[in-house]
């Protein structure tokens, strides 16, 4: 068996003009990687544009041409093609797991439509792929964005080989128990300080998806993560770096346990360029199993 590595998926034009760099998000990045990237256990990748012909298996061909006029999806293809690629790699065998970058996000992006700081929606060009050429077929996605995800929803509904757990603002379970919401606690109702909000949120994660996750049995576990839950970003319900590096380790941990640990971290929302840089190289350290100095 090879050597466990993770792969990290990242386009220069994601720091430089991506849909969520109005606030230039990553613009410290790659460089907040030079310590993580002296590892031989991780690889950085670039990313070739996804194909239009993998596009065209999820979006409508007039979608494709509206992403094309908008100038904020100017990163899409690339972001959406890291996605890909990184599941590609993982299928292969190549890497274990993987963080993929993106500078248009996905989980908003359903078949015809997108907004919201999304464009194509990546995770589900990452699975279509998978089944097409990997004979990939069951997949667990973990969404701990601060928004529901709509388009993600869209496109599964009805998929039962895909279960889809979003933490956002409703109490849901369809009836099959693959499509599931859960409400997170509002930024007072967890207590006043961060410690509380991070273990009422982390207990949310680990009371809903462990279970679910190893029932379902999935080929591979998806985690989009977005920070824009941190405190202080756009979408804050007051939680810190704590509760996202304790979920990396319990999401590997759960790909280890269902799936030979395959796992792709796939990057969501959020816009603040201190609090990237601050808390994805941690995460990416977990993946990889690198002590933390
Ligand atoms: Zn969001
Ligand atoms: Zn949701």
């Amino acid at each position: 068996m090879a050597r466990p590595t993770t792969g990290i998926f990242y386009h220069p034009s994601f720091s430089r003009r991506s849909y969520l760099t109005v606030g230039a998000r990553l613009a410290d990045f790659p460089g907040a990687l030079d310590r993580i990237l002296e590892s031989d256990k991780v690889t950085l990748y670039e990313p070739e544009p996804v194909p239009r012909e993998l596009l065209l298996k999820v979006h409508t061909s007039d979608l494709l041409e509206r992403v094309g006029e908008d100038p904020l999806c100017s990163t899409a293809w690339h972001s959406a093609g890291g996605v890909v690629a990184a599941g590609e790699k993982i299928a292969s065998g190549e890497i274990t797991n993987a963080f993929a970058f993106i500078g248009a996000g996905g989980h908003h992006a359903g078949r015809e439509r997108f907004g919201g700081f999304c464009c194509f929606n990546d995770v589900a060009l990452c699975i279509v792929n998978l089944r097409d050429q990997f004979g990939l077929r069951r997949f667990a996605i973990l969404d701990t964005d601060a928004h529901h995800a709509d388009g993600t929803r869209e496109i599964f509904q009805g998929d039962p080989d895909v279960l889809h757990i979003c933490l956002c603002g409703t109490n849901f379970e369809s009836k099959d128990g693959t499509k599931v919401d859960v409400a997170c606690p509002g930024p007072f109702e967890g207590g006043e300080n961060e410690r509380a909000m991070n273990d009422a949120y982390f207990d949310l994660v680990a009371r809903h998806a462990p279970h679910r996750i190893s029932r379902f049995k999935p080929d591979l576990l998806f985690w989009y993560f977005g920070f824009d839950t941190h405190e202080g970003d756009y979408g804050d319900i007051g939680l810190t770096g704590p509760c996202y590096w304790k979920i990396a380790e319990l999401m590997k941990e759960l790909a280890e346990k269902t799936c030979g640990g395959k796992l792709e971290v796939v990057l969501g929302g959020g816009s603040d360029r201190r609090l990237a840089t601050y808390l994805i190289p941690p995460i990416i350290e977990r993946l990889a199993g690198l002590q933390r100095a």
